[in-house]
């Protein structure tokens, strides 16, 4: 490609929003193109990338052996009715309604669609297994859409989905997937790392996340050094501390005073207390399918420690939409709770969840529900009880690893992927059933396994870029090579280049020919912001058939007759990194 005939428009500066490497540079390059909020548009370039994510990933599906579909992205609601997600998926589902009145969403994933696929088509078990996937556009109206391509309103996913007999054979096809997603990421040139996940919305039991490390993510990681225990953080179990002794007794509980002390750290320093001998509670309400509080929510959980959201609405059996932190006056007027002094033995009329450590820690401080008072040898079992008790709290950084007992680390990380075990929750919702040799109904064992194929283009750049713009891996790059032809009115200049230009594309190499009447430093930089692997400058040298040849990913540059040049390309290209 010419770059005189090519439609480009890069930028000097990226829009204010713009927070991070990737969506500066992204946008820098004109690769892509804001059209709203969370809505972008491919430009030549950033398209050409993308399409070539979409074939590492398309070659690595049909190694597997699944097969390639193309649903549409309007979804009718009855589908979502019959898996019980038009609710539980919430604000995020974008809803819309034809003239008639008839309820769609746009997809932001197809389990329904797939499911309502196989349970037509598939009624023998000599039928499975099979897995379909799709490359396709996805919508979900997120709350806070930002990072450019990271979290969009419109995006492009690969969703396979695997059906199977049993659990056997899901547990096979989760492997081979699983295994595919680490070649696809390699390929893509990452640094990633498989992780446990929670299932969230998807629903299902067994999940990991392919998580691209990066400083920007939005997912965190709690990992071991010790063992291989890796987890996000939503999903991490958290090992209870020891109970107390049982020659500790338990004291009688006592009321005292405690003026002002409206934080667990004024409360524990006021009473001269470990955080640890102390309790904490987190109020929250409940609501309904019309979005009315339904119930109150009282969570208890030592004073040092963070509630985990995720494994509360787990544990709650509710979606993520269906609660918030309570409006603590009105929340007060039922069930006793006082901001800042709530505890759990005064408390009443509410869903009361106790984090499992609490249950063997004796005589611990707690609100009285009482302004300016606290109750101290507070014990569990003896002076209050909770409706649910689990592990409700987050694995910090520093805590026991839940393996092993060492201490854990955390970092940060793009989710590129997520792959689950869905099991049979759909299929039974959806009656997707195949019968067995002896014409017995079972419900087909599924699992689904996404990757966001946009969102990865944006973690390689969050990976690969430098001060002075992308560098682009082999692989996924838009071009191979970029020929800045330094004075394309130099005859012997301009004949060097052509020739390079063409010998270097008869051999398959991709080429960018910068010919256009440009300053010498306005290509360099346009070339460095591009971010092409390789970058063979015609200039002086020409008339001896010298070129210099040049990695962006390294400060070096050689000058080389123009035959080396050649043969190094192919060489680099044909290695693909
Ligand atoms: P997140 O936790 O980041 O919201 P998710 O777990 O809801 O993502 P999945 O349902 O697992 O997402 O979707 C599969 C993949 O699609 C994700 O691993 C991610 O790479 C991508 N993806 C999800 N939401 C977005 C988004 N808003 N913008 C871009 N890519 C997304
Ligand atoms: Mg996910």
């Amino acid at each position: 490609m010419r770059l005189s005939k090519m439609h480009l428009k890069t930028l000097r500066e990226a829009p204010t929003e713009a927070e991070i490497p990737s969506h500066v540079l992204l946008l820098r390059s004109g690769m892509i193109r804001k059209l709203a909020s969370g809505i972008y548009g491919f430009m030549p370039l950033g398209w050409r990338s993308l399409r070539k994510i979409e074939n590492i990933i398309r070659e690595e599906m049909d190694n597997t052996g699944a097969q390639e579909i193309l649903m549409s992205a309007i979804q009718p609601s009855e589908l979502w009715e019959e898996s019980g997600r038009w609710y539980a998926y919430g604000p995020e589902l974008w809803r819309i309604k034809d003239r008639g009145g008839r309820d769609f969403c746009l997809g932001p994933t197809h389990e329904e669609i797939f499911t309502d696929i196989i349970r037509n088509d598939v009624s023998s078990y000599r039928q499975l297994p099979t897995t379909l996937y799709q490359i396709q556009t996805k919508y979900r109206d997120e709350a806070r859409p930002r990072f450019g391509l990271m979290r969009s309103r419109e995006f492009i996913m690969k969703d396979a989905y695997s059906f199977d007999k049993d659990r056997d054979g899901l547990d096979a096809s989760y492997d081979s997937m699983y295994d595919a997603y680490s070649k696809i990421f390699t390929r893509c040139g990452l640094t990633f790392r498989p992780v446990e996940a929670d299932t969230g919305a998807i629903g299902g039991k067994g999940s990991h996340e392919f998580t691209a490390l990066s400083e920007v993510g939005e997912s965190e990681i709690a990992y071991c050094e010790s063992c291989d225990m890796a987890a996000t953080v939503e999903r991490a179990e958290c090992r209870d501390d020891a109970p107390t002794p049982d020659s500790v007794e338990m004291l009688p509980m006592e009321e005292v005073h405690t003026p002002g002390t409206k934080t667990i750290e004024d409360v524990a320093s006021f009473l001269k207390l470990d955080k640890s001998q102390t309790i904490k509670a987190i109020l929250l309400e409940k609501y309904d399918e019309e979005g009315k509080v339904s119930d109150y929510v009282a969570c208890f959980l030592r004073g040092d420690r963070e509630l985990n959201m995720t494994k509360l609405v787990n544990a709650l059996d509710i979606p993520e939409h269906a609660i918030a932190f309570a409006d603590e006056e009105k929340m007060g007027s039922k069930t006793g709770a006082v901001g800042g002094f709530t505890g759990p033995t005064k408390l009443h009329d509410c869903i009361m969840v106790v984090d499992s450590e609490l249950v063997g820690q004796k005589n611990l401080c707690a609100g009285a529900c009482k302004e300016d008072h606290h109750i101290i040898n507070v014990n569990y079992d003896r002076d209050y009880k909770g409706d649910i008790v689990a592990d409700i709290k987050t694995l910090k950084e520093g805590d026991a690893c839940p393996v092993c007992g060492a201490p854990i680390k955390h970092t940060r990380g793009i989710e590129v992927g997520q792959i689950f075990k869905l099991g049979t929750k759909y299929s039974e919702a959806m009656g997707a059933t195949y019968k067995d040799d002896n014409q017995e109904d079972h419900p087909i064992v599924m699992g689904c396994y996404g990757i966001g194929v946009t969102r990865t283009l944006a973690a390689i750049v969050e990976q690969h870029h430098d001060d002075k713009g992308i560098i682009w891996p082999i692989s996924v790059a838009p071009y191979h090579v970029i020929i800045t032809l330094v004075k394309p009115d130099d005859d012997v200049q301009r004949r060097l280049a052509e020739e390079l230009y063409e010998e270097l594309q008869s051999e398959g190499v991709e080429v960018m020919l910068d010919d256009r009447d440009e300053r010498p430093g306005v290509k360099f930089n346009d070339a460095d912001l591009l971010g092409i692997p390789i970058r063979i400058t015609v200039g002086k040298l020409a008339a001896e058939g010298y070129v210099e040849y040049k990695l962006r990913s390294e400060a070096d540059k050689r000058e080389v007759p123009k035959e080396v040049a050649i043969d190094e390309t192919i060489e680099l290209v044909k290695s693909g990194k």
